[in-house]
């Protein structure tokens, strides 16, 4: 699955949103998130994200590895 990471909060741009094919974002507090159980790992949205937020779970640092739950629990809300 692909995730969401910090670089997103504050982020007014959707480009991502209108890639993915299995409408699998959500909105959080203040950032978006992906469903990680929704996501069909097309990584259509990677490279659209002006922020280089989105990251293949596979590639995130060991600071960025509690957005995987983050995203989980996020997306479950909505
Ligand atoms: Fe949607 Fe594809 Fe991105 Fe997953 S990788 S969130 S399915 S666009």
């Amino acid at each position: 699955t692909y995730i969401v990471t910090d670089n997103c909060i504050r982020c007014k741009y959707t480009d991502c949103v209108e890639v993915c094919p299995v409408d699998c974002f959500y909105e959080g507090p203040n950032f978006l998130v992906i469903h990680p159980d929704e996501c069909i790992d097309c990584g259509l949205c990677e490279p659209e994200c002006p922020a280089e937020a989105i990251l293949h779970e596979d590639d995130l640092s060991p600071e960025q590895d509690r957005f995987y739950q983050l995203n989980a629990e996020l997306a479950e809300l909505w």
